[in-house]
């Protein structure tokens, strides 16, 4: 079947990276999806549009399903964060970043890394509420309400049944904020009673931070609100060998829209240098969450081979390939992937006489 999703190549890095994930997805889809690219951010700008065109939210609203490289706020011109417009505008509310070490990469400070970030995306700090009372007094509103935190929490708990998660961390400071955070803890004790097959515990983010730094195999799930979510991914992301490998999706009622947790690596934009790896396995769980888990296996299997072979990997990865490098030996691994599944199918199936009896299984 084909289908249409909205991309949005993005600023600095991002139209190099999105042209790897292309050109990778559509190997593993044999083509079945149709690109619809639309500009965001300073891309727009620069062309003279807003930073979020109509037409982007459009095409997503009607796509449904989007994926997208990091967008650049323009800096003049007092624009709002052109990300978090487009989770704000979609209500996209449930942000999630699968953080797992990946084979072979020497970089990663730990193996055995499987963890799953999931960060309210909506509110927090993050409501833009922020003004000066009188001058040299700022204030900076940190919005909490239930109905937000009800739904993080449902989805969470949710996210972690469908997905054979076993225990949820939920994260928060509620020594110093009571109110807001109690809220927010509230409404995941009401899940915890729901779904009583979970083991559940409520950690203070300061604890959160110590516990990552000295054994972070320790967690499965991670729940948290917006602004420790930010911070804690881009932690997690160090301990499994930095933003080039994780991969991350924003879920809302009627859409989803994947991006790597990185940002525009402004240092790095234009040289061929990024690595493309995180928007790739985001296409990944674009792939699964629209039921080709076959093309997401393939595309997982490829990452893997190439991972361990360490041949052709980008600079962040302790590697000398450029991105364009790094693409090509993946479409060779994901080549190699067909071929071995293609070699397995034509092999005979074993007879019934090879068949153990059932007490020997
Ligand atoms: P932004 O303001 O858009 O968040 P930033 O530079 O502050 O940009 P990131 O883009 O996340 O933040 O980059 C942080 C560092 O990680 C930079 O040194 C950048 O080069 C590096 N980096 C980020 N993404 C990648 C990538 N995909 N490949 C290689 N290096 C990357």
């Amino acid at each position: 079947m084909k289908y249409s999703v909205t991309l949005l190549p993005g600023d600095g890095i991002g139209p190099e990276v999105s042209k790897a994930m292309v050109r990778a997805v559509d190997f593993v889809t044999g083509g079945r999806i149709d690109w619809e690219p639309v500009v965001a951010g300073s891309t727009a700008v620069d062309q003279g549009l807003s930073p979020l065109p109509d037409e982007a939210i459009d095409s997503i609203r009607r796509n449904r399903i989007a994926i997208k490289g990091p967008l650049q706020t323009p800096v003049a011109g007092g624009w709002r964060s052109v990300n978090v417009l487009l989770r704000q505008s979609l209500e996209l509310f449930a942000c999630v970043r699968p953080v797992r070490s990946m084979p072979g990469n020497t970089l990663a400070r730990y193996q055995g890394v499987d963890q799953i970030i999931v960060r309210e995306n909506t509110e927090g700090l993050y409501s833009g509420r922020e003004h000066e009372v009188v001058d040299g007094v700022v204030e900076a509103l940190k919005i909490v309400t239930r109905d937000a935190s009800r739904r993080i929490m449902q989805f969470a708990f949710e996210y972690a049944r469908s997905h054979g998660r076993k225990k949820l961390t939920i994260v928060h400071k509620a020594s110093i904020t009571p109110l807001s955070d109690n809220l927010f803890l509230d409404c995941a004790r009401e899940c915890e009673r729901k779904y009583p097959f979970f083991q559940v515990e409520y950690l203070p983010l300061d604890n959160l931070a110590l516990d990552l730094a000295t054994d972070p195999t320790r967690f499965d799930m991670l729940v948290m609100g917006n602004l420790d979510g930010d911070l804690i991914s881009d932690l997690c992301a160090g301990l499994v060998g930095g933003l080039g490998v994780v991969p991350g999706a924003n879920y809302g009622e009627g859409c989803a829209v994947f991006e790597a947790v990185h940002g525009t690596a402004p240092d790095i934009a234009g040289r061929d240098l990024a690595n493309p790896i995180a928007l790739i396995l985001s296409a990944e769980l674009m792939l699964r969450y629209v039921g080709e888990a076959d093309a997401a296996d393939h595309l997982r299997a490829g990452v893997e081979r190439l991972l361990v072979s360490g041949e052709s990997l980008t600079r962040d990865l302790g590697g000398r390939a450029n991105t364009s490098e790094l693409t090509d030996a993946l479409l060779g691994e994901l080549d190699a992937v067909a071929g071995e599944a293609k070699g397995a199918a034509r092999r005979p199936a074993r007879g019934p006489a090879h068949r153990q009896p059932d007490s020997a299984r």
